[in-house]
């Protein structure tokens, strides 16, 4: 008998945490952080304490209340008894958090199988981030934290890194993880060999991105399998085939950024590699330096690793780092205390914002809305400003939004949005479910269930905490 149990129903957008039981073996299929949950209750000054060890975050439903799960210390803390884990790993699809971080939860002895690069990526998440109860996920401190605990290091998680198509063993379950195309490298789809028959699990995939031959490696493994039973990601469900793509990206910006004759500045998500690696290339061609921080450095360098990514090194000519204004504001070494900063002073491609404005024009600076404040030493004035990230699709991402096109009107910058989704689109998934033709299908990660019921496959629409025999 297989058990499957959902933490998190069909409609829950990100925080994917679903248990998988079969003769005796259990695993979860991702542990990450579901952002509307947490959302419902909490927001940026108003956070769950880590004072209270997992207290607040079991009260309130961030997680799933159940044993054998946790760190010991957090149970102790909020004053619970400590238990041994039952899990024997957690099969991680990729390094969004939705899916990659409340893992920082779960007991020490609980081992992460993950691809490569994924590993990579979250240890670049670790390297540039202040550590939080909520990022804990390469390794954690022991709470509760007494000033005297910083001496000791903090304890490593255990790791066990696959590469695709490499068959690997948690207990008596069989395990083959296949590359698919998101946006962040080193995302895998799975086949878990279950006592009742082959389980699939998408992860985040999709077919428009640059790399489809991976999702389609996947779904001709998925295929062959005849699974019985199918968990798939369905984000987009209700979206149409549209021509979005990362060349329509790389032409599109091209043309605008080449009629710009000032300072550009870009904004995109650093863990997608593709998109790092097309403005990269713009400014390449069009002779410009793209400018990074110390934060993307740290990604960068991780990348670097994988050949397969055939990233350019953080010293390339056509890459420069922005030195930020710290303490004294006055740029000296001194003002630098956070380590991937003082570890990356040295480098010779460090420039600050009084350098890109003397030739702006030879610039595309990459910066996130969050560090606009740098736009009062870039002078913008009469730049562009390229938004290479989704539209809001929440109130509380409208209201940052129109603050960010507050500061574009008052440097008087032009606005151009740029995009292509990391999701499969509904007509892609529609064909791809489909093609693998599960006897089962399970989805998730969706706002419009429904679709899928127009699909003549035995669909399951799952519920928080439910579990369902295969
Ligand atoms: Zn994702």
């Amino acid at each position: 008998m297989v058990n499957l149990t959902f933490y998190g129903g069909v409609k829950e957008i990100g925080g994917n945490k679903i248990l998988l039981e079969d003769r005796g073996t259990k695993i979860f299929l991702d542990f990450g952080m579901s952002f509307t949950r947490r959302g419902q209750f909490f927001e940026e000054f108003l956070n769950p304490r880590s004072a209270n060890g997992i207290g607040d975050f079991l009260a309130m439903g961030l997680i799933p209340d159940i044993p054998g799960v946790y760190r010991t210390d957090l149970l102790e803390h909020m004053g619970r008894k400590a238990v041994e884990t039952d899990i024997s790993g957690v099969i991680l699809s990729h390094a969004h958090a939705d899916h990659a971080n409340y893992i920082s939860f779960l007991h020490k002895d609980i081992p992460i199988y993950c691809g490569e690069t994924c590993k990579r990526i979250l240890e670049a998440v670790a390297e540039q981030s202040t550590r939080d109860i909520e990022n804990e996920v390469i390794d954690f401190r022991v709470r509760p934290l007494y000033r005297s605990g910083y001496k000791h290091p903090p304890v490593k998680r255990t790791f066990h890194t696959f590469t695709t198509g490499k068959k690997f063993k948690i207990d008596n379950l069989e395990v083959e993880p296949i590359h698919v195309d998101h946006s962040v490298p080193g995302a895998y789809g799975f086949i878990i060999h279950t006592s009742e028959g082959p389980v699939v699990y998408t992860g985040d995939l999709r077919m428009h991105g640059l790399h489809a031959e991976m999702t389609n490696d996947f779904i001709t493994a998925a295929q062959t399998e005849r699974p019985l039973a199918m968990i798939s990601e369905g984000t987009r469900i209700n979206k149409k085939k549209t021509d979005e793509s990362e060349q329509k990206i790389s032409q599109d910006s091209t043309k605008k950024i080449q009629q710009c004759h000032t300072l550009t500045i870009v904004d995109f998500n650093f863990k997608d590699v593709d998109r790092f690696t097309t403005f990269y290339r713009i400014a390449k061609n069009l002779g410009k330096t793209l400018v990074i921080n110390f934060k993307h450095a740290c990604f960068l360098e991780q990348y670097c690793h994988d050949k397969k990514l055939n990233v350019p090194s953080v010293n390339d000519p056509n890459l420069a780092l922005l030195k930020p204004k710290r303490l004294t504001g006055t740029y000296i070494n001194d003002d630098y205390t956070d380590s991937y900063i003082k570890n990356r002073l040295h480098y010779h491609n460090i420039v600050t914002a009084p350098d890109i404005t003397k030739n702006p024009s030879k610039y595309m600076v990459v910066l996130n809305f969050w560090y606009f404040s740098d736009l009062v030493d870039l002078k913008p004035t009469n730049g562009l400003y390229v938004h290479s990230l989704s539209e809001p699709f929440n109130e509380e991402m409208e209201i940052s939004y129109d603050r960010m096109k507050n500061w574009l009107t008052h440097f008087d910058m032009e606005f151009f949005q740029s995009h292509c989704s990391g999701h499969i689109n509904g007509d892609d998934l529609k064909e791809l479910i489909r093609t693998i033709n599960p006897k089962k299908l399970y989805p998730i990660h969706t706002d419009y269930p429904g679709l899928f019921r127009r699909l003549s496959i035995k669909t399951t629409m799952v519920k928080e905490g439910k579990t369902y025999k295969l």
